[in-house]
């Protein structure tokens, strides 16, 4: 997992830079890397951008800032601060990978539970919020030419009555006289091997160091609130199933000033009734006549995008033929190359022919040598 760059250092300011200090460098940065003005470098001025607003958010708080001046990167982002899948869109190749579950704070804590130095601390810091999972569900043709879709997912939000601290506005959150607001009760126990010091999580506070005397009405003191939002999501040209795009910070919010986690929106692709994929190339069945396999034909192919393409077989094209058209297939992502478009031509045999069309075939055995055909029933019996 990559280093999580010092916030101080992304913001190119020192560690007891004023609050009009940071806000003239980020502001100075926010111009520099915002992804509009660096179309030639977008993906990387995207993740700078995100960076440089992810150590804004919590160094112009002040609580935020005391958070991450006390415990670094471990309190505000989470454990580590770990972005799986690292840019604004992330594909996997190999379906899905579980992000949905993908806490590595729970991990930290059930590896060494409660009572650790580390843990305990934690209990009282920032956690980063959860991520969200939104399975959507594309056509075969929106997978080919990108879509813009609009969902509605529903989330916890940031209460904004109490701006997430769950007390009533007006009335103050006390520091907890229990713990003196460290959230953890320090105790000493005797044993064979000397003093021993142990903590544990203070029970009047629940371990984050702060008493709300009044709660708020919105949130009933949560913080956050159930709220349905709409989002839109872009779908780039060649997307495949189980290829997922994530929107960093469109997650649940964090707990006591953590980062908010991030949207996985995994793509499904409905199946199409002539075409099939694999990857980026199209596959379909083209039915041709009889006489287009024995004469060869120019054939009109139907392309996923609705355009027509113009193909000529040549004469005596068996049925089973497989032809390429190069370069009309799915979009690949990742190298912006064109896959082929393959089809399959199969004979069609008449089924029903006139008195004329049966005189002529007849002839045309003939001509062939072939064994005289077997008699139609009716014109004897
Ligand atoms: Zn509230
Ligand atoms: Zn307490």
């Amino acid at each position: 997992m990559a280093q999580k760059r010092d916030y101080y250092e992304v913001l190119g300011v020192s560690k007891n830079a004023t609050d009009e200090e940071l806000k003239k460098a980020y502001r100075k940065l926010a111009k520099q890397y915002h992804p509009d003005a660096n179309p030639d470098n977008k993906e990387e001025a995207e993740k700078k951008f995100k960076e440089l607003n992810e150590a804004y958010e919590v160094l112009s708080d002040s609580q935020k800032r005391r958070m991450y001046d006390q415990f670094g990167h471990d309190g505000p982002a989470g454990f580590g601060g770990g972005n799986p899948g690292g840019g604004y869109y992330s594909y996997s190749t190999s379906g899905f990978n579980g992000f949905e579950d993908f806490d590595l704070g729970d991990i930290f804590s059930s590896i060494f539970g409660g009572g650790s130095g580390r843990s305990s601390r934690r209990n009282n810091g920032p956690v980063r919020g959860a991520d969200l999972r939104y399975n959507l569900d594309i056509t075969f043709e929106e997978a080919f030419l990108g879509v813009e879709k609009e969902i509605t997912i529903s989330r916890d939000e940031t209460c904004s009555t109490c701006s997430g601290s769950g007390a009533k506005p007006g009335t103050s959150v006390e520091t907890c006289k229990v713990c003196g607001g460290t959230g953890q009760i320090k105790q000493v126990q005797n044993t064979i091997l000397g003093q021993m010091q142990t903590s544990r999580t203070c029970s009047n506070c629940h371990g984050s160091g702060k008493v709300i005397k009044e709660v708020c009405d919105s949130c009933k003191g949560k913080g956050t609130i159930r709220k349905q939002a709409r989002i839109k999501v872009k779908i780039p040209a060649g997307i495949d199933s189980d290829q997922s795009i994530v929107l960093r910070g469109e997650g649940e919010p964090g707990i006591r000033g953590g980062a908010k986690g991030d949207l996985y929106i995994v793509v499904k692709i409905k199946k199409h009734s002539i075409f099939t994929r694999k990857g980026s190339t199209v596959y379909c069945n083209v039915p041709i006549t009889f006489t287009q396999a024995v004469l060869g034909a120019e054939l009109e192919i139907p392309m996923v995008d609705g355009k027509k393409e113009k193909f000529k077989i040549p004469e005596g094209t068996q049925t089973g033929t497989v032809f390429t058209i190069k370069g009309k297939g799915f979009k690949n992502i990742n190298t912006n190359s064109s896959g082929n478009f393959v089809f399959t031509v199969n004979v069609q045999v008449p089924k029903r022919l006139s008195k004329e069309q049966r005189e002529l075939l007849v002839q045309l055995a003939k001509t062939m040598n072939e064994q005289p055909p077997i008699k139609k029933k009716g014109i004897f019996g």
